[in-house]
């Protein structure tokens, strides 16, 4: 069975054609700038890298372009579009509605518009490539995978707001949750790694990229996570602030005499890291700018580093201890400095880092701890678009 998974963006679509066998992925590509000028397509398959450059007017276009690539003679992976089993979409938010993935249907699809107030920039796209594929392969099954899915299970004392009630009641506004399907296979992929059944273990997720949240993943479920109502709460991240007094915000607009819309972007798109070191957004950079001595680089390396230490004892805490502790995404994968940052000083939690094993390789799951620690830490790369695949699968199997 072969899956195709889409993952759109408003003007970006990431696609993985999967071979579910063994779940190898037979192809990888970006389409870029669509529906503006210089629209490009890059594949990745069978070693080689295959680019087309030609305008695309919009997602339907681009997915038409993906088909096509996909089935190229020369550069293609499979011969016909037939041989597509099933898509897998992913997408930002499901609601209260879904704490699963779920087949497409009519229903579905008006779901996901009712939802569109909640995510505003990210709904949108992956509805846009939704009706694309559908309208290009309207016989193919399609399931949608959302990143907030997971995070249902987090019991209501977690996800209600210490604000007025009826606000959750007649807007909807509580705590959802993000990067749902990442926290989820990392910590299924350490529960087999540690040889041990998810539901006896208590697992601390870090998905720490751009984005970035932390999650407390009990028995398998979650029960809590860093993200809320949009992904700006929690850590501070590449350019968002995560978790500030929300009275800031009131200061803000009175003193600068802003409006709330830049307000909230410069909260989104000029805080965190790059807003505290003035350097960069990408953690390299700031690294690079910190061992030279630039004071703010460091700060905001600081400032980082604590604020996921406290949601990483807020867990332990709130599930009255922890087995282990994932690092995942760009960040979490590649950082052995962070990594070392964030578990120092957690000793008497169990925590102990092996600093040769934390330092060499990378691009594969690999414990770091020390083999007496209490707490097992592991570096998991995470594979969202299997997750999909896998879950696409499953329900299509039905
Ligand atoms: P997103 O999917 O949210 O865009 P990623 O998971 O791709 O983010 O992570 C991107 C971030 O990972 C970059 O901003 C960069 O800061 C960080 N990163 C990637 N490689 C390294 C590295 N070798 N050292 C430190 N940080 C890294």
């Amino acid at each position: 069975m072969k899956i195709l998974v889409i993952n759109c963006g408003s003007s970006s679509l990431k696609y993985q054609l999967i071979d579910m066998t063994k779940e190898d992925a037979l192809a990888k590509g970006l389409v870029e700038r669509i529906g503006i000028d210089g629209s490009i397509l890059t594949q990745k398959a069978n070693d080689e890298k295959y680019v087309i450059e030609q305008p695309m007017k919009d997602h339907q276009d681009a997915i038409k372009l993906v088909l096509a690539a996909l089935i190229d003679e020369k550069h293609g992976v499979i011969k016909d579009m037939s041989e597509i089993s099933a898509v897998g979409h992913r997408v930002v938010h499901g609601g209260e509605k879904y704490a699963t993935s779920v087949l497409i249907d009519d229903e579905v699809m008006k779901s996901l518009e009712e939802c569109v107030k909640l995510a505003p920039l990210h709904n949108p796209p992956n509805i846009i490539g939704i009706n694309a594929c559908k309208a290009l392969m309207p016989n193919t099954p399609m399931v949608a995978v959302f990143d907030t899915a997971f995070h249902q299970t987090i019991p209501e004392h977690a996800y209600i707001y210490p604000i007025p009630y009826e606000l959750y009641k007649k807007y909807a506004v509580r705590k959802y949750g993000f990067h749902g399907t990442s926290h989820r296979y990392v910590s299924m992929k350490a529960a087999e790694l540690m040889g041990k059944d998810v539901k006896d273990l208590k697992i601390i997720t870090c998905h720490l990229g751009n984005g970035a949240s932390i999650c407390a993943v009990e028995g398998g479920k979650s029960v809590d996570t860093s993200m809320g109502f949009t992904p700006l709460e929690g850590i501070a991240m590449g350019t968002r602030s995560g978790n500030i007094d929300p009275a800031i915000i009131a200061f803000l607009m009175k003193e600068l005499n802003i409006s709330i819309d830049e307000v909230n972007d410069m909260l989104n798109k000029k805080s965190g890291v790059y807003g505290i070191s003035g350097v960069s957004s990408d953690f390299r950079d700031i690294e690079e700018a910190a061992e030279k001595g630039e004071h703010r680089a460091q700060l905001a390396l600081d400032i980082f580093h604590n604020r996921v230490k406290r949601f990483v004892g807020a867990y332990a805490a709130l599930m009255g201890g922890v087995d282990c502790i994932v690092f995942t995404a760009g960040l979490g994968e590649n950082s052995a400095l962070s990594r070392a940052e964030i578990c120092k000083g957690l000793e008497f939690l169990g925590f102990n880092i092996d600093e040769k094993k934390n330092n060499e390789g990378r691009g594969f799951a690999k414990e770091i701890s020390t083999t007496d620690s209490k707490v097992k830490v592991y570096v998991i790369p995470t594979e969202e678009e299997l997750m999909i695949a896998r879950d696409t699968k499953e329900i299509v199997g039905k």
